[in-house]
């Protein structure tokens, strides 16, 4: 299958249904290059573009984008919790988290929804051969990724969702997202897991102040787990390195980026997505150089 990005432009016409992604900044989303994708693989006449909202302008475009008849909106920062007050309806996941990365237009209005915690959940499943139930977790972070990611593994069974970050009080809250499952851990806790996630920025750049970087020290990593930056610019993290030099399995954020990508074609078009025409979009050769 021909996955090769190119222009769709005299594809468009009148009748064409579209979608789209709002966010600021919102230049840089890969986010319409995976829709099209998919909708190119499906055969669908559909287009995904990206409209820069400011903060504070989500109600508006919800207004408008119902207005034009847009099917659905991919939702990023700064807009989620604010969308997730907005829509008519919201699935289980975006209630849990507050938060909402994805729009549909349904016969009841806008249901809002939140792709993230499912999607990182099935790419670790499908991307990484790990299945997180019955299995003690670790994610160092509390902000939205984090939040999601440790809802998504309590949602999968995990045995014990383990959060570690700066502010502790976040910690607790994002902790309680896994239910009994989570409870707020320390560095020291990382030997036991089988699974690490890196949910903050940190460990991105080689600084030439390693241990100030590292999200957690390598030196706690070993052989037998498996070991997730979310971060996916670049592909391959110090950390990730020396994460992998531990001898952990080891992947990046793309499968994440992918998975939730996938899910939310789902819900628009109510059909199966093609997530591996997605996934070789943004993971092959010609992928690398859209990241620079
Ligand atoms: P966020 O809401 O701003 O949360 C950032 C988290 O990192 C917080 O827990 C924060 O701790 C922590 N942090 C930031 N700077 C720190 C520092 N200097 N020292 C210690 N902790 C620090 O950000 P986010 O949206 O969750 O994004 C987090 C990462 O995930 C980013 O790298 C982003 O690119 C990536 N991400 C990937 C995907 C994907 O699909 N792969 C999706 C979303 C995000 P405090 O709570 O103490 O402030």
């Amino acid at each position: 299958m021909d996955v090769t990005p190119r222009p769709r432009i005299a594809e468009l016409s009148a009748s064409t249904t579209v979608v789209g992604v709002i966010g600021d900044p919102v230049a840089h989303s890969l986010s319409p290059h995976l829709h099209n994708t998919a909708f190119s693989a499906m055969g669908l006449d559909w287009v995904s573009v990206g409209f820069r909202v400011r903060a504070g302008r989500a109600a508006e475009a919800l207004v408008g984008a119902r207005a034009l008849g847009v099917r659905g909106l991919s939702v990023t920062m700064p807009h989620k919790e604010a969308v997730a007050a907005l829509v008519d309806r919201r699935t289980p996941s975006a209630t849990q988290l507050g938060a909402v990365n994805c729009v549909a237009t349904t016969d009841d209005g806008w249901l809002g929804d939140n792709t993230d915690g499912p999607g990182f959940v099935a790419s670790l499943r499908n991307r990484a051969a790990f299945d997180p139930e019955g299995e003690r977790c670790l994610v160092v972070g509390a902000g939205g990724a984090a939040r999601a990611v440790i809802a998504g593994l309590g949602g999968a069974g995990a045995a014990e969702v383990i959060v570690v970050n700066r502010s502790p009080e976040r910690a607790a809250a994002a902790a309680a997202l896994a239910g009994v499952a989570g409870r707020v851990g320390a560095p020291s806790d990382v030997g036991d897991c089988s699974l690490v996630v890196n949910a903050t920025p940190l460990g991105m750049a080689d600084t030439g102040d390693a241990d100030a970087a590292w999200p957690i020290d390598p030196a706690l990593l070993h052989e037998g787990q498996t070991v997730i930056d979310l971060v996916y610019h670049p592909r391959v993290t110090p950390w990730m390195d020396a994460a992998s030099a531990r001898g952990a399995v080891v992947a990046n954020g793309v499968g994440m980026l992918v998975y939730q990508a996938a899910l939310q074609i789902g819900r628009w078009t109510g059909q199966e997505p093609p997530v591996e025409a997605m996934w070789r979009a943004v993971s092959g050769p010609a992928a690398g150089q859209r990241w620079g």
